[in-house]
């Protein structure tokens, strides 16, 4: 049994483009899971990777599937590709917009595509896109979802950020995967995020800025490379991706930043757009 990652979109913050940022990519968060056997998928986020990952879905005429869409949270980076979602144009698709974890403070999860998709905005509502939608607020810290005869377990850690953000650790037969972007742990690691990743094969986390950086950016929802390196160590994790990185960081810079990274953690990478790992 095999889960295939593939990153769409590994920037935070915002888009960006040029030929110094071709490597890792510009595009904002977007992360597709395949359960290889199954041939099942799931997206994680909206950011503005979403498109490409439109355009795939549309070229595989042979896949039919219910498309599930889970959101982290809905900072601009992680929801601003979502009217580019060619797939939400086609009105024989079905997709589940779904959140998981307690404490969401959040009324209403429909309202906020809505919102973002309002006449003032776009030329296209919500209601008018084409595909059947189906929003998923689940108020639980864990869910086992049956796909054909099949358990999946996602478990959901609510994180400290600004505007609030979760965690997801999905599991099935053993084989783990946890993202955890757009994470701030301040000055000490948060315990519920190790617990979450614990014994990980792969843990996706986010690391904006350098320990340097962050002294200015203290509040901004983020972490270090050096956390993100912390938490995979503590919750001793098979391989790390770091992710959502900086508008500021180019190419050179990250590649830098990757090799001092494997120094400390040899399975360590640093996501790049279209980049596909198995884990
Ligand atoms: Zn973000």
């Amino acid at each position: 049994m095999s889960i295939q990652v593939k990153f769409y979109g590994t920037r935070g913050s915002t888009p960006i483009c040029g030929p110094t940022y071709y490597q890792f990519g510009g595009n904002t968060t977007c992360i597709q899971l395949t359960d290889l056997e199954l041939n099942r998928t799931a997206i994680i986020d909206a950011g503005t990777g979403i498109r490409a990952l439109g355009k795939d879905i549309r070229a595989d005429t042979h896949n039919r599937e219910n498309i599930i869409i889970v959101f982290t949270h809905f900072y601009w980076d992680h929801i601003q590709g979502f009217p580019f979602f060619a797939p939400a144009y086609d009105d024989t698709r079905k997709i589940y917009m779904l959140v998981l974890g307690k404490g969401r403070k959040m009324r209403n999860l429909r309202d906020i595509f809505a919102m973002q998709m309002q006449h003032v905005y776009f030329p296209v509502q919500l209601g008018s896109m084409g595909a059947k939608f189906e929003f998923l607020q689940v108020d639980k810290e864990d869910e086992t979802f049956e796909i054909s005869g099949d358990e999946i377990t996602i478990a959901a850690n609510r994180h400290q950020h600004p505007g609030g953000a979760y965690g997801y650790r999905f599991e099935r037969k053993g084989k783990s995967i946890v993202v955890c972007t757009d994470i701030e742990h301040g000055e000490n690691i948060d315990p519920n995020v190790v617990a979450l990743a614990k014994n990980a094969d792969l843990l996706i986390h986010d690391a904006q800025y350098t320990t340097e950086e962050y002294e200015s950016k203290k509040g901004w929802g983020h972490s270090t490379f050096d956390q993100a390196i912390e938490v995979a160590e503590m919750a001793g994790v098979k391989q790390l991706a770091i992710t959502h990185h900086d508008p500021e960081h180019d190419d050179e810079f990250l590649l830098d930043m990757e090799k001092k990274c494997q120094d400390r953690f040899s399975d360590c990478l640093l996501a790049r757009e279209q980049m596909e790992l198995i884990v």
